[in-house]
């Protein structure tokens, strides 16, 4: 099955229904079922075929939806790419793809022409007039349309899904369409079941998790609306959801829902409507949830996965949160419990699973992990070996089946030989009343190897000394996760997908050392 079989039942179903909403666009489901049709059937007219890859690279619009739509339709494989990168990083997706064709924004044009040999042999398509590039309208002309989309087996590749790259080259995590499929009943399923309709909003980069919830939503006959603006603006979302009457947010950065929470205004907007925001990618502190369901009801919706099992592993309803809350259970800081087609546990170094309760790597398996990374062997062979996806997120699943994430492998801070997990400090150093953020990390140590540090952002108008900081998670810790010292900023920097960027805060204090694992008393090394 074609996965573009889904917007042909909508269209079928629900012709004049709105299908996409962006400021004053409203395009019907019969009109969006056309114009991928359309771009579908120009894109073969180029002379491309069945698994070629067509990269986009597009701030937040209904074009989005009818490129990816279009791309299904004529068997072609959709490669999003991050609107935040610059034109180099751009560049290495498109080539390593092999993308014959790149559409993107005016946006974009200086970088890529600046950059030019980089993009030779690409077929591009702007949103406006330029240089070397064709109009995107080329894309929609009816006179090539399709009459329908082609026929697609299940393990035919639909979309390349590269990896943020926070630990080398971006990857390609391969996509086919019964993962696809899989993905859109899944969510349904556990998460959120989209009604016809419905209205959900995308304010976070739809070629991200937004964009894949985006799948359900067409599956439903939903209606996807689209933010005007390419920046997270609280009061503009909050407005939209009024005017909107928005019942569902397809997915929020946890960095979005603590920047929705101190910037709220109640009473500022109406969003009674609203029964449902997903959010995951990176965790949330447990007392800054709270705070959001305390707020905003209990709406939240959890998710856990990652571009190689995509929404998801484990997830968390909106129901389980408030029982959970409600019952004052710890279970509100894990991950949720494995969702209904997935199989995952813990395994140690060797791989061998884990009982309840022991910290090891989460691997998963099931219709919904990719079948590999594009044109990456070793890298497939290392994150799939033994037929399980290696996810590199270290975690224990406790008795009931509630995975409880601790960190990314490479994150964890070994401390005179103890294994530390940032985020359990993290987690503590939230509740403090005057701090509104942080990140902890390990930095080198002459004695311990690596030590305990955290980058505190302080409330506004707030001071803190680093005593009060070690002290407070003295009332909470074991001595040796505590931080050694602790250093005072005014923001931490942010992802274009929301998430902390913990590695490049932790790259600064590590300049000069050839390793980033510290290994105990004498692991510093000076680069020559
Ligand atoms: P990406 O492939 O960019 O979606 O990133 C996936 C990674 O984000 C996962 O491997 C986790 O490390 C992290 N992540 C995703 N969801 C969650 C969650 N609910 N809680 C904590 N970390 C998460």
């Amino acid at each position: 099955m074609n996965t573009f079989a889904f917007l042909e039942k909508a269209a079928r179903q629900r012709p004049d229904a709105p299908a996409l909403v962006q400021g004053d666009e409203v395009v019907s489901y019969r009109e969006f079922h056309d114009r991928a049709l359309a771009v579908g059937g120009n894109l073969l007219a180029l002379g491309l075929g069945a698994g070629d890859r067509v990269a986009f690279c597009l701030a937040n619009s209904p074009r989005i939806m009818e490129v990816i739509y279009g791309c299904f339709a004529a068997g072609l494989i959709v490669v999003p790419v991050n609107a935040r990168l610059h034109a180099r990083e751009i560049a290495y997706i498109v080539g390593n793809s092999g993308a014959r064709v790149l559409i993107h924004g005016a946006e974009y044009q200086d970088g890529i022409i600046e950059n030019e040999t980089l993009f030779e042999g690409v077929t591009r398509f702007c949103t406006e007039p330029a240089a070397g590039a064709n109009p995107l309208d080329d894309l929609y002309d009816p006179a090539r349309a399709l009459t329908a989309g082609v026929e697609a087996k299940p393990e035919d590749l639909c979309w390349l899904f590269y990896t943020s790259g926070t630990t080398g080259k971006p990857k390609g995590a391969m996509w086919n369409h019964r993962m696809v499929r899989c993905v859109i009943m899944n969510y349904l399923a556990d998460l959120h079941n989209i009604q016809p309709g419905e209205m959900v909003l995308h304010c976070a980069p739809m070629s991200h998790g937004s964009g894949i919830i985006a799948l359900p939503t067409v599956a439903r006959g939903a209606v996807n609306a689209i933010m005007d603006s390419a920046s997270f603006d609280v009061d503009a979302l909050l407005a939209t959801v009024e005017r909107l009457k928005v019942s569902h947010i397809a997915f929020m950065a946890p960095t979005q829902i603590v920047k929705m929470l101190e910037e709220y205004v109640p009473g500022r907007h109406d969003i009674s409507s609203l029964k449902a925001i997903c959010y995951g990618g990176a965790p949330i502190y447990v007392d800054q949830l709270r705070k959001a369901v305390e707020t905003f009801g209990s709406i939240f919706v959890q998710l856990y996965g990652q571009g190689e099992s995509p929404i998801t592993i484990t997830g968390m309803s909106a129901r389980l949160h408030q029982e959970l809350l409600d019952a004052g259970d710890a279970r509100i800081g894990s991950a949720g419990q494995i969702r209904t087609d997935v199989e995952a546990h813990c395994v140690d170094a060797d791989d061998n699973p884990l009982p309840p309760g022991e910290v090891g790597e989460v691997v998963a398996r099931g219709d919904v992990v990719m079948p590999g990374y594009w044109a990456n062997p070793e890298a497939t062979a290392e994150a799939l070996r033994g037929g399980w996806l290696h996810t590199g997120d270290v975690g224990y699943f406790d008795e009931r089946g509630f995975l409880f994430l601790l960190d990314r492998a490479k994150d964890m801070v070994i401390s005179g030989g103890n294994n530390v997990y940032p985020r359990e400090v993290e987690e503590v150093i939230i509740l403090h009343p005057r701090v509104a953020n942080c990140v902890v990390f390990g930095i080198p140590d002459e004695y311990w190897g690596e030590a305990v540090h955290a980058v505190v952002v302080p409330k506004p108008g707030e001071t803190l000394t680093a005593r009060e900081i070690i002290d407070f998670c003295g009332e909470y810790m074991a001595g040796y996760k505590k931080p050694k010292a602790v250093d005072f900023v005014a923001e931490l920097p942010v992802s274009g997908y929301g998430k902390i960027l913990r590695r490049e805060v932790r790259d600064r204090y590590w300049e000069g050392h050839a390793s980033r694992i510290g290994g105990g008393a004498g692991a510093k090394v000076v680069q020559g």
